[in-house]
């Protein structure tokens, strides 16, 4: 699979709302929100289309680094004390569009189950 449009925004060749970013994340707001917090939070390395591509030797650390992004980001946004989901998509049943690993952080409404 080719370059996708999150290894522009990483390079910062296109623009993107970012909220946090360090060494090895960059987080910014879905351009299209489905709730009133909706962020991507994305590994810099591009080997990650999709979850089947995680080995977990070699993205064991960088999956924790994902998950605490996500948990800072929902403290500052405000939506840890009401809850919040964390979505991956893996592949064409699940929706996925853009085939670089992402965490959908999505919170600030109450959120249904089943998911859609
Ligand atoms: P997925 O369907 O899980 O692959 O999610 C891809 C997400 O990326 C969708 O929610 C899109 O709205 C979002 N998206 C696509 N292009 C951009 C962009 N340039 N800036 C921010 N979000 C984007």
């Amino acid at each position: 699979m080719g370059e996708t449009i999150f290894a522009k925004i990483i390079r910062k060749e296109i623009p993107a709302d970012i909220v946090f970013e360090n060494e090895h994340i960059l987080a910014f707001k879905d351009i299209n929100p489905q709730a009133p917090v909706h962020i991507l939070i994305i590994p810099k390395i591009t080997e990650i289309e999709k979850t089947l591509d995680i080995d977990p030797v070699r993205h064991s650390k960088i999956l924790s680094e994902l998950i605490d992004a996500a948990n800072k980001i929902a403290r500052n946004s405000g939506i840890s004390g009401s809850g919040f989901r964390i979505v991956i998509n893996c592949g064409a049943d699940a929706g996925q569009e853009v085939y670089h690993l992402h965490l959908h952080l999505l919170g600030g409404r109450k959120m249904n189950w089943p998911p859609g």
